[in-house]
């Protein structure tokens, strides 16, 4: 993991993120995910983009409010499964 090899391809798969990427509001989970899969265009015409990128995105904007309700709940030392109830009120709203 700390090799030398291993150290470079870690920052290859951020070095290599197309532009669209780097301002992506959902970086921080995605990062652009497997290189492999990396073979789009992204919306200024750079490579690199994920051909699963419309995926990756609509899910972890999905998931987003309810990974946040879940983090507060740990925050507050309280079980992160609250968050079912917190959804049978209705939430997110
Ligand atoms: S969702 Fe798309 S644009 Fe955002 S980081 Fe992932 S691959 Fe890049």
């Amino acid at each position: 993991m700390y090799s030398e090899r291993q150290q470079t391809f870690g920052n290859n798969k951020f070095d290599t993120l197309p532009q669209q990427c780097r301002e992506c509001d959902v970086l921080f989970a995605c990062y652009g995910e497997c290189p492999k899969n990396r073979f789009l265009k992204d919306r200024y015409g750079n490579k690199g983009l994920n051909y699963l990128c419309k995926g990756y995105y609509a899910f972890f904007r999905h998931v987003m409010p309810y990974m946040d309700f879940m983090k507060q709940e740990l925050l507050a030392k309280r079980p992160p499964a609250n968050v079912m109830e917190w959804v049978k009120q209705g939430n997110p709203q």
